[in-house]
């Protein structure tokens, strides 16, 4: 297959291969996916916060995505992506770029699927996400100082060893993968006013507005850290030009450069997008831990940040948060609870 493994003209910054196809997954691609996912995943719980509810005056629902192995709900679509990947692509294995969660969710797909994964990360990466990386059976190789340092890297590896780049949201199959998600809170909940989407790459966001956005009246949401606005810039202004500032603790949303297949979905479906500060993502980390007893990493925490920005629009609404995932370092929780201001 010649030219299969060299770099096509990008709408973005990013890199891309002829093997990316930047069409938006239809209703159908999710559902069928939905297929494919729920015969190696579990279905998440959506539980009621007791505790969110009352402070928002709303009925809050978190969808428990942390509960998936991985502790994240990008290893939907990991699972997906992997489990129709063309079998040409299969010995050379995959490459990835992540700060942590998407390259577990690939590493997980990879061992269930028996395909050899390397994932790049920054330097500083979260080391706890590093090891269950390499506990996946993963190679890791640490680069650069931030995620699109690391996926620049991955991108001329990708060439060099002739292997499949999986990116984190130039793939219709992940975006496919990561709706599932959608779909059960469908299956369970038949009115949505709101949901709440954290956006580092676009991916989660955009699976939820093809699902619960298609299917619903209710509004998404996206959320992202002011530190660390790429996306946030690119929705409103119509670019996908690369930000300079990334600057965010939270490294599931700390991207400088938009995705091209994710920005399509948003532009077309996001209802808005709010910005919160690196405080108020601290104080949702650590009201959900001391009142719900769950634990959210920085980039979940985004949401929760969002919902209390918007706090007067949500009175009386039925609101849905995706606990998009846990993998937070223990001593990053500590300090945040220790200079958090609830009781415990
Ligand atoms: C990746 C990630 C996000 C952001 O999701 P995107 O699909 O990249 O926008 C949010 N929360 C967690 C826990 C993540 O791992």
């Amino acid at each position: 297959m010649d030219g299969q493994y060299e770099p096509v003209e990008s709408p973005d910054e990013t890199t891309v291969f002829p093997y990316h196809d930047l069409t938006p997954p239809t209703p159908a691609d999710v559902e069928a996916a939905g297929e494919v996912v729920s015969e190696y995943l579990p279905t998440t719980p959506l539980v009621r916060s007791e505790p969110l509810s009352a402070a928002l005056e709303a009925d809050v629902y978190l969808k428990r995505e942390d509960t998936l192995p991985t502790g994240a709900f990008k290893v939907r679509g990991g699972v997906n992506l992997v489990a129709t990947l063309p079998e040409e692509f299969r010995d050379r294995g995959l490459v990835a770029a992540s700060s942590g969660n998407h390259g577990q969710s690939v590493a997980w797909a990879g061992r269930e699927f028996d395909v050899p994964v390397t994932i790049g990360v920054p330097e500083a990466a979260n080391d706890d996400k590093v090891r269950e990386m390499r506990r996946l059976g993963a190679e890791v190789i640490r680069h650069g100082d931030d995620y699109d340092d690391a996926r620049e890297y991955i991108e001329e590896l990708a060439v060099e060893r002739q292997a499949r780049y999986v990116h984190s949201g130039n793939e219709p199959k992940l975006l496919a993968g990561v709706g599932t998600a959608g779909l059960e809170i469908l299956d369970e909940l038949g009115e949505i006013d709101y949901l709440f989407s954290p956006i580092g790459g676009g991916s989660s966001a955009a699976g939820y507005c093809l699902t619960v956005g298609a299917e619903t009246d209710a509004k998404i949401i996206g959320a992202q850290s002011e530190a660390a606005p790429a996306m946030y810039r690119a929705w409103q202004e119509d670019t996908l030009a690369a930000h300079e500032r990334m600057e965010t603790m939270a490294e599931g949303v700390a991207t400088r450069v938009p995705f091209a297949l994710t920005m399509e979905v948003l532009r077309e479906d996001l209802a808005d997008f709010r910005l919160v500060s690196e405080d108020a993502i601290r104080d949702g980390v650590a009201r959900v831990f001391c009142e719900d007893r769950i634990v959210l990493e920085g980039a979940c925490a985004t949401a929760v940040a969002a919902a209390f920005q918007m706090r007067e629009e949500l009175a009386g609404q039925t609101v849905v948060i995706p606990v998009s995932g846990r993998n937070i370092e223990q001593s990053k929780l500590e300090r945040i609870l220790a200079e958090s201001d609830y009781p415990g």
